[in-house]
């Protein structure tokens, strides 16, 4: 499961990967990272809904 997004470590569009999923009340919890930095970002039933770093 891809997802192309702006990878802003990057600068430009990358396909991040799912590297976690996750079923919570609110929807469905996703989290993306970048395969080529390591940046990563949370999504929670296809809003965004935070960034880390990618050191974390
Ligand atoms: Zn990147």
């Amino acid at each position: 499961m891809e997802l192309e997004h702006e990878c802003p470590e990057c600068d430009r569009r990358r396909s991040f990967y799912l590297a976690a999923s996750t079923e919570l009340h609110l929807g469905r919890k996703r989290k993306w990272r970048c395969p080529e930095c390591g940046y990563g970002f949370v999504r929670i039933g296809g809003e965004v809904d935070s960034a880390e770093p990618a050191s974390a």
